[in-house]
């Protein structure tokens, strides 16, 4: 089985011994030399054969995934998220299905990485068509989760475009409607976050672009999407534990993820009557590339979900079976909710 060694990464359990990944064997040599190379494999020993008996009953979720501290990384906005380091799991090798949403057609804007990704190999597996929005400069990223779709057997559609325009949101629909064959499951998932110290640091036009991709956006693609959604279709906006505990630094973004819950609770009696359901997921601090582009401090990404009470950010494959719950026939009495996955902390 697969597991992690902080300050090595990525490790293979066989036969009770612990095995460096190809890929990370050069690197952690040439950071912590042989000698101590050696230790932390004697130290993991115990943790290898822990998890071996653990294989067969249970997993401590504290020790599943990297714990900070992570290494000082910055990307330009928006990021990729296979230029992280480590680079997130969004489900890609883990991600079982069970035909939970069989021939379902889903869109998902942000798809590319994070938590829209992790979204995105789920539905596929799931035995859904998925298509996915997501910026020009992120195709590197997009092409991953297309190949990863198709090979779960499913259509994938990239669908590219920045959806701080109106018209753009509005093509979006009618292109993912036009290439699905129908839409039941809108996921508004893209979000802009830059962390700013001061309010004072924070333009007009930064201000407007937050908003415009944080809430005008949904708006937009909701009321073109309206249309073509049937009974038993759903919505799931992608909110935050900013929406109830907003930190000093997020002022812009903190207030659109407060009006994304609010939506989603507006919509989802709206919509109640008609047969749409309406839902949200608030994640807590996820290994994600908007945070390595600007949405975190560089102190706070250091120590990235390190005050959390399991001691470690979330990645996104944690989240992926939300996503598919909430969207999941047998759902059908979640209406308005909002499912939190933060490690422990923040309330939905
Ligand atoms: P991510 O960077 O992987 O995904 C965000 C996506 O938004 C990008 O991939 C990009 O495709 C898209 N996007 C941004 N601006 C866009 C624009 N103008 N046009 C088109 N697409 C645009 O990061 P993520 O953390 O997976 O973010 C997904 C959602 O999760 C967001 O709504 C974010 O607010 C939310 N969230 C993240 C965290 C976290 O800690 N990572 C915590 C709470 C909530
Ligand atoms: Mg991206």
């Amino acid at each position: 089985m697969e597991g992690w060694l902080n300050g090595v990464g990525p490790i293979l359990y066989v036969n009770n011994h612990v095995e460096l990944k190809e890929m990370n064997r050069r690197t952690a040599i040439g950071n912590m030399g042989t000698g101590i190379l050696a230790l932390g494999l004697i130290a993991d020993w115990r943790t290898a054969t822990a998890l071996d008996t653990a294989e067969n009953s249970l997993l401590n979720p504290n020790d599943k995934y990297p714990k900070p501290p992570f290494i000082n990384q910055s990307q330009p906005w928006p990021g990729l998220c296979s230029k992280m380091q480590p680079r997130p799991d969004h489900g890609e090798k883990s991600y079982k299905g069970s035909d939970r949403l069989k021939d379902k057609k889903a869109l998902i804007t942000g798809g590319d990485s994070g938590m829209g990704r992790a979204a995105a190999i789920a539905y596929a597996r799931e035995g859904a068509d998925v298509a996915i929005n997501y910026l020009p400069e992120e195709e590197e990223d997009a092409k991953e989760v297309i190949a990863l779709i198709k090979e779960a057997g499913r259509k994938a559609f990239a669908i590219p475009g920045d959806l701080r325009n109106e018209e753009f949101c509005t093509r979006l629909i009618e292109e993912a409607v036009r290439q699905l064959g129908g839409l039941n499951i809108l996921v508004n998932n893209a979000a802009r976050q830059q962390a700013k110290s001061s309010i004072l640091d924070i333009s007009t036009e930064e201000f407007d672009a937050t908003m415009k991709t944080n809430i005008y956006a949904p708006f937009w693609l909701i009321k073109a999407a309206l249309p073509h959604l049937t009974p038993g279709a759903v919505i799931i906006g992608t909110t935050s534990v900013q929406a109830t505990d907003p930190s000093e630094d997020l002022y812009d973004y903190a207030q659109t993820k407060a009006a994304t819950t609010n939506y989603i609770r507006s919509l989802a009696k709206q919509l109640g009557p008609k047969g749409i359901r309406v839902n949200g997921v608030a994640p807590g601090p996820i290994w994600t590339a908007l945070q390595v582009s600007g949405g975190a401090m560089p102190e706070k990404l250091i120590n990235f979900g390190g005050d959390t009470p399991m001691g470690r950010p979330g990645q996104p494959a944690e989240l992926a079976s939300i996503y598919v719950q909430l969207a999941a026939d047998d759902a059908s009495y979640a209406n308005g909710q909002i499912y939190g996955a933060a490690g422990g902390g923040g309330q939905p």
